[in-house]
């Protein structure tokens, strides 16, 4: 029998990437804009920016652009960050047995910037890399998202984890799925149904 595969989202799960993310936010829109307000609301992000910055012209599509060319491409706004507590030693003893994929919303563009923090702080340990939207050379957005990523893989699937409800949510029936939920941000959530530190999912599955 083949290696079993388990799935992992990025920011938030395998990387501590908010607290950047919040001060690319800030320095670009010359705001004070908390970490709390943000959490889980980057459906929303513009209306946050439109409220701190009283512009009500800018829109979700603009703010996106300038986030995926000047973060989520930028190896220097990822320099410092750190992977979440106890992932680097799990992802790496997990390694030995599964077969590991990430999956993010991150736009296929930032590719190389995922893959330098996977190589740098997890030995590469991740062998598979999905990003949820990629611009095809024709312009156009093609979108292919976590659930179909995992249906379309071959195998046994062990499992799924995700810091957003709505991801673990979507990923019923596909695999067993799991919260990511270090701060307590879903404290109605089955305990059963969620992790808070990695060394439980090395708990799990080592
Ligand atoms: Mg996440």
């Amino acid at each position: 029998m083949g290696k079993e595969h388990l799935f992992f989202d990025f920011d938030g799960m395998t990387f501590d990437t908010l607290p950047s993310t919040l001060l690319f936010i800030n320095q670009t829109y010359n705001t004070d804009i908390k970490l709390n307000e943000i959490v889980n609301r980057g459906s929303e992000i513009e209306l946050i920016i439109q409220k701190h910055t009283g512009d009500l012209s800018i829109t979700k599509r603009q703010f996106y652009k300038l986030y995926n060319e000047n973060y989520l491409m930028s190896l220097e706004r990822h320099k410092d960050i750190q992977p979440m507590k106890n992932a680097p030693q799990v992802i790496r003893a997990l390694r030995e047995k599964y077969i590991l994929h990430t999956l993010t919303a991150r736009q296929f563009t930032g590719f190389d910037v995922i893959k330098y923090m996977i190589d740098t702080h997890l030995g590469g340990a991740m062998q598979h890399i999905h990003c949820v939207s990629r611009v095809d050379p024709d312009g156009k957005t093609k979108i292919v998202t976590k659930r179909e990523y995992v249906d379309s893989i071959d195998g046994y699937k062990i499992a799924f984890f995700d810091d957003s409800l709505h991801e673990v949510n979507d990923m019923r029936g596909a695999v067993p799925s799991f919260l990511f939920d270090p701060h307590n941000y879903h404290p109605e959530i089955d305990p059963k149904r969620k992790t808070i530190d990695w060394t439980q999912i090395g708990d799990m599955y080592l």
